[in-house]
């Protein structure tokens, strides 16, 4: 699948290394969490478990609604701008006083592809971190510097168009005049509580708002964003515990569909298990809101395991899907997705039967530098392409604690050639595929 050639301005877009002395300082934090810049070492960058070069197109200035974290008890490895070497750097005389130092990360806006893990020695840590995308991050010309690089601008997602103060005056409105139940009470608290964006787009009147309706899942996830195990870090997400009736989930999309700017409704939310376990409701509550109007697209985000019952829903009338997957390869996304009930070639034909049936289809490819951008899953996703058919690739920051995703995952040894080489790489071997982070409203012409 043709490979990257770096170079100052090369065509593939992978630029040379940047020159030691011109990479931004590395960042640390003291043990009560400041952040200081380090007078001397240089920011590094992880693919995998290994540092891997920074090269000019690998950085960004660090967008002001991305959010900065500490590692506790994970020193940060930086690099020494005179040897190019990079070195764990345990401690530091900091006011008169040793101080034992913690990595930094930051966590990436969305639209945002993160190109390296931070750079951190993991050895001591005892805990699991929570579900972010860490990513490398450092200090320059008096700001923050981030690897990643922008994928999708999109201002339907742009946290700047998102003001809690209209958020507050739009639920009274929406109280005063429309749908309520169980449904909506846990979409007030979604968008208050986990400022989930989509749960504000349902008040706001705009946009895509989400329809979670599931309570349990066929797959357990190590990153699951609504239940974690004991003894793992917080699940970030409080689970639905309810199923919602199919009166209210039609009357919520319903009243959506036929008021909001280009909009969509999604069944699949990080606050709730997996839809298809309640394809009936689903299927249903379709056909209820395509009796009362033929506006917007209405999605599903799903994990596919279930290609008959996804047939069903499609023919019940669904616009768009959205399958989630962390690798192409079978062995890797059954270490990640830990399926109860199902295997991969269930997924695998779940995307074929998406296309059969005209659904406009989306991959969510949960990506990892390191493992995402290594030549065998590269391969491995170019013949899913192939073979399938897909019209959309999400590139998602997997959020997990890097160093617990590299102990589960198989054959993390291979270097990978980069992010942005790989997404060059995708985009010249796959024009007709768009690449991007966020859903799509789209209107399938043959909507029943
Ligand atoms: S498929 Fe979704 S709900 Fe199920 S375990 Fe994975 S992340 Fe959690």
């Amino acid at each position: 699948m043709g490979r990257c050639t770096p170079g100052p301005q090369s065509k593939d877009g992978v630029m040379n290394p940047i020159p030691f002395h011109q990479l931004p300082h590395m960042l640390y934090a003291d043990p009560q969490g400041r952040i200081f810049e380090h007078p001397y070492f240089r920011m590094a960058g992880f693919s995998g478990a290994e540092p891997a070069p920074i090269t000019e197109g690998d950085l960004m200035e660090l967008p002001e609604f991305s959010k900065l974290f500490f590692i506790p008890d994970c020193p940060p490895v930086g690099l020494d701008p005179e040897t190019g070497a990079w070195e764990v750097i345990p401690h530091i005389e900091l006011e008169g006083k040793v101080t034992p130092l913690n990595a930094v990360a930051a966590f990436l806006e969305p639209g945002l592809v993160r190109t390296h893990l931070p750079a951190a020695d993991y050895g001591r840590k005892g805990y699991t971190l929570p579900m972010w995308a860490y990513t490398a991050v450092g200090f320059r010309h008096g700001a923050y510097w981030a690897a990643g690089f922008q994928i999708e601008k999109n201002h339907k997602w742009d946290p700047r168009n998102y003001d809690d103060r209209d958020l507050v005056l739009a639920i009274r409105e929406y109280e005063r005049n429309q749908v309520t139940g169980p449904l909506v009470e846990h979409l007030k608290a979604c968008a208050t509580r986990n400022h989930c964006f989509a749960a504000k787009n349902l008040f706001l009147g705009r946009w895509e708002a989400p329809l979670p309706i599931s309570r349990t899942c066929n797959a357990a996830c190590l990153g699951c964003l609504s239940l974690q195990p004991q003894g793992s870090c917080e699940a970030s997400h409080q689970r639905l515990s309810f199923t919602p009736s199919t009166e209210e989930v039609a009357a919520v999309a319903v009243r959506h569909l036929t008021h909001a700017p280009e909009p969509i409704v999604s069944f699949g939310q990080g606050c709730e298990g997996e839809p298809l376990t309640e394809w009936r409701l689903i299927c249903d509550s379709i056909r209820r809101i395509r009796e009362q109007t033929r506006q917007g697209t209405i999605n599903l985000n799903t994990n596919g395991s279930r290609p008959e019952q996804i047939r069903k829903i499609a023919e019940s009338g669904l616009d768009s899907i959205r399958i989630s997957l962390n690798s192409a390869l079978g062995e890797r996304y059954h270490r990640y997705y830990r399926p109860k009930d199902y295997r991969f070639a269930d997924v695998v034909a779940s995307i074929r039967v998406c296309q059969e049936q005209g659904l406009y289809t989306m991959l969510n490819y949960l990506i990892f530098p390191g493992i995402t951008d290594q030549a065998d899953e590269l391969e491995a996703l170019g013949g899913l392409i192939d073979k399938t058919g897909i019209n959309f690739l999400h590139l998602k920051n997997l959020c997990i604690d890097p160093a617990y995703y590299l102990q589960k995952m198989s054959g993390t040894g291979a270097a990978g050639m980069g992010m942005r080489c790989l997404v060059n790489l995708l985009q010249k071997e796959f024009p007709e595929v768009e690449l991007g982070y966020f859903n799509q409203p789209v209107q399938r012409a043959s909507s029943v």
